[in-house]
């Protein structure tokens, strides 16, 4: 009988785990700026002995209107950050015993063949299924390997039906993840967090300011958990991203089929629109 509910939970936690994750800023609320700014970056360089109160949150860069229709500018500040969320969660072990995989090799090969510089938001219990992947990302001075906790569990009460962290655990469950990335050797790791499905509050956002990060949330939802729907992953990125923008994808190659071959048609026609893929940092970075 236990194992039955506990299956059952299981089975609850990982649809509501990628439903989260693809379905938008729903339950995020909107914070005021912490006293690093917007970009935040700072807190986890020079100045880190002075980390904000609350941690700040980045959802896209912001580009001058005039810039969006400056032909002479255009090439330059046409950047667009596309972020894959490797999402696993704690209690996925057993499911990944069985033989489901929570990676997805190929979408990374194919980011590398088409050159396409990627921030990927890692739990620390895919870093730990996954060493050797995790590792090869973070060797690869094309991607960038950002926090997306270690339980993949909510960091408010109500998201998407997730597990919810405890309060007094959550700085303790980013540090984990870094933890994990760390035991698999993956370098290039930078100072941010996604927050599972996106849900934070501000007692979140004070709980895990100790950990130095910038939330990173996103402006697009790529949709690309649970569909086999190529065509309308493509259009639904296709038709959101505008200069600046942060777009949110999967890594999760059971949960999220078709990103791969979604990819293969986004980049070119990013490209053919004049847009330059970057980094979530560089995008941070770029003067407006
Ligand atoms: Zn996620």
């Amino acid at each position: 009988m236990i194992i039955s509910v506990r299956r059952l939970t299981a089975l609850a936690v990982l649809s509501a785990a990628l439903v989260g994750c693809g379905s938008g800023q729903g339950t995020a609320e909107k914070p005021s700026p912490g006293p690093a700014g917007p970009s935040g970056v700072a807190a986890a360089g020079p100045h880190a002995e002075k980390k904000p109160a609350l941690t700040p949150v980045f959802t896209r860069a912001e580009v001058p209107e005039e810039a969006e229709d400056d032909e002479e500018t255009e090439d330059t500040e046409k950047t667009v950050a596309l972020t894959f969320d490797a999402d696993m969660t704690a209690d996925q072990g057993q499911r990944a015993v069985r033989g489901e995989r929570f990676d997805n090799p190929t979408l990374i090969e194919t980011l590398r063949e088409l050159k396409v510089p990627s921030t990927v938001f890692m739990t620390g219990r895919w870093a730990e299924e996954y060493p050797e992947q995790a590792k090869e990302i973070g060797a690869d001075p094309l991607f960038e390997i950002g926090n997306h906790s270690y339980s993949h569990y909510g960091f408010t009460g109500d998201c998407y039906g997730l597990p919810a962290v405890k309060r007094g655990r959550m700085l303790a469950d980013v540090k984990r993840a870094f933890t994990a990335f760390e035991r698999a050797g993956a370098r290039h790791v930078v100072p941010y967090f996604r927050f599972p499905g996106g849900c934070y509050d501000q007692a979140a956002l004070r709980a895990i300011a100790p950990a130095g990060v910038t939330a990173v949330q996103w402006d697009v939802v790529g949709g690309d958990a649970f569909t086999t729907d190529t065509d309308r992953v493509v259009a639904q990125v296709l038709e959101g991203v505008t200069p600046g923008s942060v777009v949110v994808l999967h890594c999760t190659r059971s949960a999220a089929p078709v990103t791969e071959e979604a990819i293969r048609q986004i980049v070119p026609a990013l490209r053919e629109e004049g847009y330059r893929m970057v980094k979530v940092s560089e995008l941070m970075k770029k003067p407006h």
